[in-house]
């Protein structure tokens, strides 16, 4: 394959380190702040960002503890075991599916060769196949793969494909608890990222194999432990929202060659003296949000806070002050002291006329306690 200039350019943005690959996990996290160069320049040359911001002082703790990666193994392998009999069940009974008797295909291991292209070659076959004869099959651990940026990028296989009446879905098992029919938004909302990432993959997979992309249902299972017990429950989740964010960011990263094309010659994310300065001329769009889905979160907190960003505020209050960039700013023009440019007169009124709101309330409730 010959290499393009956006190929030699986040090569050098890498320092000639070898790409990382994405997983599901990555791919579910550039929809989380899709505004941010930085993390689109990062990923797009695939820089291993964990290492990056261990080198700059600013590691990030992030992962999931040991506990509750043993936990989630367990319980995965309860769900799984005598292929996947608990979950056919749950399917049947919990969800009302018509689910047949069913093949259950685990693709972790060819041949006891682990090699990732003759796994997604044989995840390839075995769907093809499936979607021909309109059989019912669970497939385990099915090897898919995405373009991000132009590279190819295999998706780490946690999740159950199987087909229902012509259609696939995507089973996303997962150890965080349901209790009373409620579970953790953040969780669940993360876990439909996740998962809208494997429909995505699976959708062109399906195109690749000449069948319309609906033959992958947008609903997912989630399959999570009962009320603190081990039984696991199924829940439907709707995943076009995540879907049409995670398609759009992908677009995006297609076009980061403009970016990456604005960037000084020598800028480079090499370890060494240069590097805090190479981080710093990629423009970044800090908001506390980053602080659960990049590991660059505290350099670029650490980095907004020197500087007073009006993002450290949170991403809502950013938006809100559109074209004020730092707090500095914002209290200038409510209190008048500074004169705002004629973009920002409709913005500066506004905080005017909220620090008035707020001195009419604080005096209104210092009169009442004097
Ligand atoms: S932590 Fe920094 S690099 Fe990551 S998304 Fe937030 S602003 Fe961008």
């Amino acid at each position: 394959m010959i290499d393009t200039a956006l190929d030699l350019d986040l090569d050098r943005l890498r320092g000639g380190a070898q790409p990382r690959n994405h997983d599901a996990r990555t791919i579910a996290a550039l929809t989380a702040n899709p505004g941010c160069a930085r993390r689109g320049v990062m990923d797009a040359a695939g820089v291993d960002k964990d290492a990056l911001a261990r080198e700059l002082g600013f590691p990030s703790p992030f992962g999931q503890s040991q506990f509750a990666i043993t936990r989630g193994n367990a319980f995965e392998a309860q769900v799984k075991a005598d292929g996947c009999a608990e979950l056919i069940t749950l399917l049947r009974d919990r969800l009302g599916l018509a689910v047949p008797e069913v093949a259950y295909d685990d693709l972790e291991v060819v041949a006891g060769n682990e090699g990732r292209e003759l796994r997604h070659a044989r995840t390839r076959r075995l769907l093809a196949h499936a979607l021909e004869s309109d059989e019912g099959t669970l497939f385990d651990h099915p090897l898919l793969r995405l373009e991000i940026a132009g590279q190819p990028a295999y998706l780490e296989p946690d999740v159950i494909a199987f087909q229902l009446a012509g259609r696939l879905h995507v089973i996303e098992i997962k150890s965080f608890a349901v209790v009373d029919g409620q579970a953790e938004p953040e969780q669940v909302a993360a876990a439909a990222r996740q998962a809208a990432v494997y429909v995505l993959a699976l959708r062109r997979l399906v195109g690749e194999l000449g069948h319309p992309a609906e033959r992958v249902s947008h609903e997912v299972i989630l399959v999570c432990p009962e009320n603190f017990s081990n039984r696991p429950t199924a829940t439907p989740v709707d995943v076009r929202p995540q879907l049409a964010v995670l398609e759009r960011q992908l677009a995006r990263l297609t076009r980061i060659d403009a970016i990456v094309g604005e960037l000084p010659p020598d800028v480079s994310f090499a370890p060494g003296e240069a590097l805090p300065g190479s981080v710093r001329a990629v423009e970044a769009r800090y908001a506390p949000e980053c602080m659960a889905s990049c590991e660059m979160a505290f350099f670029c907190r650490d980095e907004a806070r020197a500087c007073g960003a009006t993002g450290t505020l949170g991403r809502s209050v950013r938006d809100d002050l559109g074209g004020v960039d730092t707090i500095g700013t914002a209290l200038a023009l409510a209190d008048g002291s500074l004169e705002p440019a004629e973009d920002l007169a409709e913005t500066a009124l506004q905080l005017r006329t909220a620090a008035r709101l707020r001195r009419e309330v604080l005096g209104g409730a210092l009169d009442g306690a004097a």
